[in-house]
């Protein structure tokens, strides 16, 4: 097989891909806004006001914030700002 049949391969590949997730996302979007999110949303106030969220993943955003991924209900929790960028910061990059 030559490289350009190999790269057009994977050029459509990737279009097939992407058009599946463009159709789930509408497919989906009624449901996810009108039962998911109301639903995941009082999951998470639960949680926090039961046990309170805990556990979980450490993230860093590379913009200067950070939170856990809480291990029961995925909230973000423990959201603080490490860094503060300011306007000099920017101008000197
Ligand atoms: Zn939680």
């Amino acid at each position: 097989m030559t490289e350009p049949e190999q790269s057009s391969i994977w050029k459509r590949s990737r279009e097939l891909d992407r058009d599946r997730r463009k159709k789930t996302q509408e497919l989906m979007d009624e449901y996810d806004r009108n039962v998911y999110y109301p639903a995941k949303k009082a999951l998470q106030d639960e949680c926090e006001k039961g046990r309170g969220h805990h556990g979980g993943k450490y993230h860093d955003n590379g913009l200067g914030w950070h939170w856990f991924y809480c291990q029961s209900c995925g909230a973000r929790y423990d959201v603080q700002q490490h860094t503060k960028f300011t306007v000099e910061d920017d101008e000197d990059e």
